[in-house]
């Protein structure tokens, strides 16, 4: 089945989700979305396995309401034109607000379910704020996934930021090849391969949570990126009941540098509203990294990061110092904030 189709076709509500898997689910107020090849994919790994809780709804996402709507802050640094500016020298670009897959922990789960402001198009807008900000060298596509988007469009984008000379960097941001790793074809190789040639770097950060992601199929995808020249990195999120074993992880990241793909950030989960139940504290999340540092060398194992709530930015999640949290974090201006 080639990859729209398979998009098309997706399990898309809680009937949809007991016919496929013979199961009930509880009933939430965030849509559904999983293609049924990566369903089919769930359904092997079975109830309860770390696939099965990252996708499938869970009575908590409408019944814990302890979370924030926007944890980390994106309407704060929102320019209403696709563009999220929080550091200076990078932009986020929201090109859609589609995804391959609905997973139930994303931080993003309220704004992409209210199809939130943060989302408005206004791309000749967002052209002109990085023509008038020379200090951004680099446009990182989020979304939603923009793998989503077909390889004219990323092509038309690509070819835009090329007029804008400051643009050094390129990166994408993508769940796509986990879920539908049949969208790296051809086509999506050369646009990256352009991307190569016009910017200094041109970057693919795969979001991968799990060794059970790692199939032959989705290894496969990744090889003909690498095989290509093309630069992959990763990015992880740290999840309750998921991945929250330094086994598990060591696991993961030893596979990924394997197959040449460099481990880039662990994120401590994000404080989101309707995804509460994937939370840990800071210090389970430093109980579980810390042993890492024996057991792969720097270059195998990624920075755990934690984004300081309300917009204050990313910064290292690991204390040398002491395991327990403090209850105050230290942004990338030197502010002290107190959570
Ligand atoms: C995380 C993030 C980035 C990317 O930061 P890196 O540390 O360079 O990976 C850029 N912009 C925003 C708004 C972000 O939240
Ligand atoms: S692919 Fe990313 S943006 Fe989309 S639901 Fe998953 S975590 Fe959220």
């Amino acid at each position: 089945m080639n990859w729209q189709t398979d998009y098309k076709e997706a399990l898309r509500s809680n009937e949809d989700l007991a016919k496929f898997f013979e199961v009930e689910f509880p009933k939430t107020h965030y849509p559904i979305f999983i293609p049924k090849t990566f369903a089919e994919k769930i359904k092997n790994h079975g109830i309860g396995s770390p696939l099965w809780k990252q996708f499938l709804p869970h009575k908590d996402e409408d019944q814990n309401l302890s979370g924030r709507y926007d944890p980390i802050g994106d309407k704060t640094h929102s320019k209403g034109n696709q563009l999220i500016h929080r550091y200076q020298n990078r932009v986020l670009f929201t090109p859609t607000t589609v995804c391959p897959v609905l997973c139930r922990y994303c931080f993003r789960k309220n704004e992409l379910a209210e199809k939130d402001e943060v989302f408005n198009q206004n791309f000749a807008e967002a052209k002109k704020y990085l023509k008038a900000n020379p200090t951004i060298n680099e446009v990182i596509f989020t979304g939603g996934d923009p793998l989503i988007l077909s390889n004219e469009k990323l092509a038309s984008f690509i070819q835009d930021f090329a007029e804008i000379e400051s643009i050094k960097y390129i990166r994408f941001h993508s769940r796509t090849p986990v879920i539908l790793p049949g969208r790296i074809d051809d086509g999506f190789l050369a646009v990256m391969t352009s991307a190569s040639e016009i910017f200094m770097r041109s970057m693919l950060m795969i979001h991968i949570n799990h060794g059970d992601e790692l199939d032959a199929e989705v290894v496969e995808a990744i090889k003909l990126l690498t095989d290509a020249g093309i630069e992959v990195f990763s990015q992880t999120v740290l999840l309750k009941g998921v991945n929250d074993q330094t086994e598990i992880l060591l696991e993961l990241f030893t596979r990924l540098a394997e197959i040449k793909v460099k481990p880039y950030y662990l994120h401590h989960p994000d404080e989101a509203l309707g995804a509460m139940h994937f939370h840990m504290s800071l210090e389970a999340g430093r109980r579980i990294v810390q042993p890492l540092h024996d057991l792969l060398p720097g270059w195998a194992l990624p920075q755990y990061v934690i984004d300081i709530p309300g917009g204050e930015g990313k910064v290292p999640a690991l204390n040398p110092e002491s395991f327990t949290f403090s209850g105050t974090l230290i942004n990338r201006h030197g502010k002290e904030i107190k959570l």
